[in-house]
């Protein structure tokens, strides 16, 4: 088969790897990143920030293993297809050098057995490193079940190291596979990417859940995001909506909601950026995140009691818990300070602040911009807040 006509089916095949925090459904032209046309290109994001066009794809999409929401297991009647290292190294490099990437994803399906596709996925990359000197990003998807041997190479010669953690624990991961254990195969290697990439600190790690493919609950999945970001020196979760696929044993399980997907990734940025704790975050009696009210407004208005505050004198840390209020506007404000005191939500506004989320948790020299009362008296609110 035409290389080209390997890399439509296993470039469209990686788009259910999420290496950016957009879907891949997402049709907005503004936000690309995550996206993913057949021609195996996405943008995403490197660890210092800069967005970058990534060659995302898998080595092979044959697979011995039995997750139940994936179109490439074991029994899916689908066309197998796979490259070798020198194919998948040509054909990067072709794509590299005319300036259509600037970085390589790599995942992959369990052709025969683990250790041997992580061999040649490696051989893969080894072949960029070492024949090709390329020095660029690669993200490599490690097979759950990893041993220390392709982990360590795998630390060796990669910028992003990732394992997909799926759901939040043991239980889940078997009602979605016989085959893996979530503590050995997925945590394990974790802890073995954390321990051997201390030394190299440009090395980050990931892992991806897809939502509500299991039944589990967002404070489930949230719990364990928070647990593996203190465990495993996890960098980034993402959070992929489980949509059913035909054929597969979940073919007729309802789809996720994006909105869910977005609140969770509203939760997380506030324990990775705002430092909240797991124990701010507010759930609903059901053990989800309301759809209808932002995870930070919920907290806000939990702890109703200690607001207003006053722009001009809170510190950085209460300043993150006003809705409205990020990190970068609540640096600003403190710099500012400095020179300035703040007099009208107009100078808030310029200085980054979402004012219309801000006002009614804050004072400006003392007066009341807003109103809370009328947040608390929000029927969505009340009904949150019962839990
Ligand atoms: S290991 Fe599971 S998720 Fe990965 S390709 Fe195989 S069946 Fe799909």
């Amino acid at each position: 088969m035409e290389l080209l006509e390997k890399l439509k089916i296993l470039g469209s095949a990686a788009k259910y790897d999420v290496c950016a925090t957009t879907a891949n459904r997402s049709d907005n032209r503004k936000r690309p990143w995550g996206k993913l046309p057949s021609s195996g290109i996405c943008h995403s994001f490197t660890p210092d920030g800069r967005c970058i066009s990534l060659f995302k794809v898998l080595m092979t999409n044959e697979c011995v293993s039995d997750c139940a929401y994936c179109p490439n297991r074991f029994d899916q009647n689908i066309q197998r297809v796979s490259f070798t290292p020198e194919e998948l190294s040509k054909l990067f490099m072709q794509f590299y050098e005319r300036n259509y990437v600037s970085g390589l994803f790599l995942s992959s399906g369990i052709a025969i057995n683990r250790q041997r596709t992580l061999e040649k996925m490696l051989k893969a990359i080894e072949i960029l490193r070492y024949q090709h000197k390329f020095k660029g990003y690669i993200h490599l998807k490690v097979l759950p079940g990893a041993s220390q041997e392709y982990i360590e190479k795998a630390v060796e010669l990669s910028d992003r190291l990732s394992i997909n953690a799926e759901v939040p624990n043991n239980e889940y991961l078997h009602k979605l596979s016989e085959l893996k254990d979530f503590n050995n195969d997925i945590v394990e290697p974790m802890k073995l990417i954390d321990n051997l990439s201390q030394k190299k600190n440009y090395i980050t790690q990931s892992t991806q859940f897809i939502v509500g493919a299991a039944g589990e609950k967002d404070k489930e999945i949230l719990a364990t995001t928070n647990q593996l970001y203190k465990d495993v020196g996890l960098r980034r979760a993402y959070f992929s909506a489980f949509q059913p696929i035909k054929g597969t044993p979940l073919a007729k399980n309802n789809s996720s909601s994006v909105k869910r997907e977005h609140r969770l990734y509203q939760a997380d940025f506030l324990l990775r950026k705002y430092d909240f704790n797991f124990n701010d975050l507010i759930f609903e009696e059901n053990g989800q995140l309301s759809e209808n009210i932002d995870p930070k407004l919920a907290i806000a208005l939990n702890k109703a009691d200690k607001f207003p505050l006053e722009i001009n004198k809170a510190s950085y840390h209460e300043l993150l818990e006003v809705p409205g209020i990020g990190p970068v506007s609540a640096k600003r404000i403190i710099r500012g300070r400095k020179k300035f005191s703040i007099k009208t939500l107009n100078q808030l506004k310029n200085i980054g602040a979402v004012t219309k989320r801000a006002a009614p948790f804050i004072t400006i020299n003392g007066k009341k911009v807003g109103d809370i009362d009328n947040l608390l008296a929000n029927k969505e609110y009340k009904q949150l807040s019962l839990f």
